[in-house]
């Protein structure tokens, strides 16, 4: 379970993220929309502390951290187990192969040896079909493939939520395609997933889960379909600019 309550973010003298409560059932895909600047990367980034709150509370998987006392390192690193992020940019490094950059965590946090790592991360290139392109640095792979890779380097930690932003923003729409299949596969086989994305198509055929948030406050929280026939002012006016959009995948 990953639970927010009141959470507080503010950068300077705005404030980003405006007592944001919400609970993600575990074994779901929530997807978090809304408008540029509306703080949904601020918030993904609060599951894993890359952005620590003022206020509030977070609990994930059974760790909890109150944030109106500053918070020790044991317990930034019992919440940053629980989670791996996917960027919109990949961020894979480029002196590593795809199957090095999967290994990598895995090897460095001592769990598995150097041998079982790399054979984990062989199995799960195939996963995101990848299988034979192991040997192959980031610059000789597509952008739909370095995001695969980016996802194979998430699920090698086994995290028990999956965080993606915008994972395919930066895409043309053909290899956008197979990132959200990809993506597709792991609801599916039930993972967590929290995914900010512009892709209506996914949110409404993929999503358990809709969250959408306004000037860092969350406007929806419930099933897809509602929110799609919502006429809710701000939310109405937010779909319009994807009424072009075909919502078949
Ligand atoms: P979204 O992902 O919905 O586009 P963000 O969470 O990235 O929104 O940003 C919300 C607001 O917070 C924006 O106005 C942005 O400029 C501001 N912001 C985000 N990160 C920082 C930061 N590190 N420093 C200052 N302002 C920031
Ligand atoms: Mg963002």
């Amino acid at each position: 379970m990953l639970s927010v309550q009141n959470l507080t973010k503010s950068f300077g003298e705005q404030t980003v993220l405006n007592g944001v409560s919400l609970e993600l059932t575990s074994g779901e895909t929530t997807v978090i929309l809304g408008p540029s600047g509306s703080g949904k990367s601020t918030l993904l980034r609060c599951f894993n502390l890359l952005e620590v709150p003022e206020a509030g509370v977070l609990d994930l998987a059974g760790d909890s951290v109150d944030f109106s006392s500053k918070l020790t390192d044991e317990q930034v690193r019992s919440i940053r187990k629980h989670s791996a992020m996917v960027f919109q940019n990949f961020n894979l490094f480029p002196h590593l192969t795809a199957v090095q950059n999967v290994a990598l965590a895995p090897v460095l946090n001592g769990k598995v040896g150097k041998g079982a790592a790399h054979q984990y991360a062989l199995e799960l290139l195939d996963k995101v079909g990848l299988g034979d392109k192991a040997s192959s640095y980031p610059d000789s792979l597509s952008g739909g493939q370095q995001q695969r890779v980016a996802i194979a380097r998430a699920l090698a930690v086994s995290p028990e939520y999956l965080l993606f932003d915008e994972p395919t923003s930066a895409l043309d729409p053909e290899l956008e395609a197979e990132v959200i299949r990809v993506l597709i596969d792991l609801a599916r086989e039930k993972r967590s997933l929290v995914v900010v994305t512009h892709n209506m198509a996914f949110a409404r055929r993929v999503a358990d889960r809709i969250i959408f948030l306004d000037g860092g406050k969350v406007l929806y929280n419930g099933a897809p379909e509602p929110f799609f026939q919502s006429t809710n002012e701000r939310i109405a006016r937010f779909l319009q600019i994807f009424e072009m959009t075909d919502y078949r995948i």
